[in-house]
Formats: C-alpha cells, sequence, structure tokens
C-alpha cells in the first residue's frame, strides 16, 4: 500500500479554499489554493474594501492565523512588523531567580537566537538552577 499523501490544515473563505503554510518564511499561515495564491487575512482585509498599501502587511497580534475579524487583524508597514520582533528580541529581561536585568548571549563562540533568549527566565545556569529548586517536578513555566 502506498502512504497517503498528508493533507494541510485548511479553511473555506469566500468560497475559496486556502491551505495553511508549511513552510518557508510564512508557516502558519494560510494560502489561497487558486488563482492569486494570496494569504486568508490578506484577502479578508481587502474584501472588506480597505486597501493593503505597497509596503504594508496584514498582522494578527494572536497569531492566530485563521481569523478573518477584521477587529482581530491590523494594516501597518513592514518595518514596523520587523523592529517590534527586534526589541523582543534585544530589550533586557529580569532575572527570576535574583531580579537582576540581563540581555541576549553575544559571544565569539556562541550566540543566544531570539527565540533561546525569549525563552530563558533567568540570568545564568546558577540562577536557573535556584529557579528550578523552587519549582515543582514538571510544573509549568510562568
Ligand atoms: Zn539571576
Amino acid at each position: 500500500m502506498t502512504p497517503q499523501p498528508v493533507r494541510l490544515p485548511s479553511v473555506t473563505y469566500a468560497g475559496r479554499t486556502y491551505t495553511r503554510v508549511s513552510s518557508g518564511n510564512n508557516v502558519g499561515r494560510y494560502r489561497c489554493t487558486s488563482g492569486a495564491r494570496d494569504s486568508l487575512q490578506r484577502d479578508a482585509w481587502r474584501a472588506s474594501g480597505k486597501k493593503i498599501p505597497r509596503g504594508f502587511v496584514i498582522v494578527n497580534h494572536r497569531r492566530d492565523y485563521t481569523t478573518t475579524n477584521l477587529d482581530d487583524l491590523e494594516c501597518v508597514p513592514k518595518e514596523d512588523v520587523a523592529s517590534a520582533t527586534l526589541a523582543r528580541a534585544t530589550t533586557p529581561k529580569r532575572c527570576l531567580a535574583c531580579g537582576e536585568l540581563f540581555g541576549r548571549r553575544y559571544g565569539a563562540r556562541y550566540r543566544e537566537t531570539s527565540v533561546q533568549f525569549r525563552r530563558r527566565k533567568t540570568c545564568g545556569m546558577k540562577c536557573q538552577g535556584l529557579w528550578k529548586q523552587g519549582r515543582p517536578r514538571g510544573g509549568r513555566m510562568p
């Protein structure tokens, strides 16, 4: 038996099908499977009669890529999204164990990714240990 191809999740909007993008920069977003392969939320925005100026993108702050509710969507300049992402990746955070501010790790041999930095709760290994001790086994991260 040949295995059946995995069907990607999809939604129907205004009579057209939009399938979840599974790789690349647009992972998680929904794109139309026919005609102009535009994204679900761009089409929803334009269907309401609003324009998307050149260089602008449609964002949903909760990262719900299936919503077509215009109250949840916002049309913003592309640069603003990039700078918001950069700010999240570079703004110092407060250590949950000692309360000191700490930044993203940049070293000659090791560079922390923005996602690693966002997930890190403490300033270093010592605080990481202290912080973990104070928490129940398998306890949820705050
Ligand atoms: Zn600390």
